[in-house]
């Protein structure tokens, strides 16, 4: 038997850093929404190995891939012994603020249960996957979600829907760490009452694309320049918004149409830029098609 899952990436449309907890993570705000571009994961069984196999050379295929370390964590918690294979086709940036290692994570939980039959209920399927990482629960729900806590925690929102995205990647590393460390110098000025909800409680969530913001640009854009003049480019081109996903690389940006999205990609391209078009993807839609 082998099963396909589709693992999608994540933008984040508002990403706020309240203040730094005394278990050291940061307590975050932050609105996510799952998008089109995918990894896919192949699996199939095997005696005993959990064997990892990628096309992108920055993905490890060791046990630090959180597929492998999602892996042992559910052989763990159900007992199973088989092993098993599994091909990752990476086509999410790596190490790029969308996701892409905690989405495979949730999607290899969720495809090895099939695979190996077994089953786990919700609460402990949630706690492996927020052992795992912050970003890695919202991918069992997909959609426009907020994430409080340090994002592990998610609810449901109104859908934003958005056509017409472009997701651009300068292909440079920003390190999540340094983001947070810059970060804490910030946070200690900052009120630690900020709340983005006032975004869309005045403006109201469908024009939340109009209001998003993202509280790490503050001290990566400075940092990394290349992001601030992708986002430049990026608003010349007729970008309605662009915006850092996360702690970086990735700017998104949301056009009016396709037509514009599709010329601005062309453009960044010529750049040398890494640019795909993307929509988002709302939660029916999300859990429906993770399986293919
Ligand atoms: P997040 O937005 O959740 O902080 P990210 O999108 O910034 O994550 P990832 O693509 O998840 O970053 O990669 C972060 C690091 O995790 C990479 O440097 C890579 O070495 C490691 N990694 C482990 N497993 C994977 C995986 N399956 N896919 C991609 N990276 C992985």
């Amino acid at each position: 038997m082998t099963i396909r899952v589709k693992s999608y990436a994540k933008i984040n449309w508002a990403l706020d850093v309240l203040f730094k907890r005394e278990d050291g993570y940061h307590e975050l705000r932050t609105i996510y929404q799952t998008v089109s571009l995918h990894d896919n994961l192949i699996m199939s069984k095997t005696d005993s190995a959990i064997e990892i196999i990628c096309d992108d050379a920055r993905v490890p295929c060791d046990e630090t891939n959180l597929v492998y370390k999602a892996a042992v964590k559910l052989r763990q918690a159900t007992g199973v012994e088989s092993g098993a294979r599994i091909e990752i086709e990476k086509r999410i940036p790596v190490a790029a603020g969308m996701g892409g290692g905690s989405s495979n994570a949730a999607a290899t939980l969720l495809g090895l249960e099939k695979l190996w039959q077994v089953s786990i209920d919700e609460s402990q399927r949630f706690d492996i996957a927020a052992s795992l990482g912050s970003d890695v629960p919202l991918f069992f729900m997909g959609g426009t979600l907020l994430g409080i806590g340090r994002g592990e925690e998610v609810y449901p929102l109104e859908e934003v829907e958005c056509a017409s995205l472009l997701l651009v990647n300068p292909v440079i590393h920003v390190s999540t760490a340094t983001a947070y460390s810059s970060l804490r110098r910030l946070t200690r000025e900052a009120s630690p009452r900020k709340i983005p909800f006032t975004f869309f409680a005045a403006k109201g969530i469908r024009e939340l694309p109009l209001v998003a913001r993202n509280d790490f640009e503050e001290v990566v854009l400075v940092t990394h320049p290349e992001i601030a003049e992708v986002k430049e480019r990026l608003q010349r081109l007729g970008a309605k918004l662009a915006l850092m996903s996360g702690s970086g690389s990735t700017v998104f940006a949301v056009f009016d149409n396709l037509k514009t999205s599709e010329r601005a990609q062309l453009e960044m391209r010529a750049f040398g830029y890494w640019a795909e078009l993307a929509r988002t993807v709302g939660r029916k839609e999300y859990q429906s098609s993770i399986f293919e």
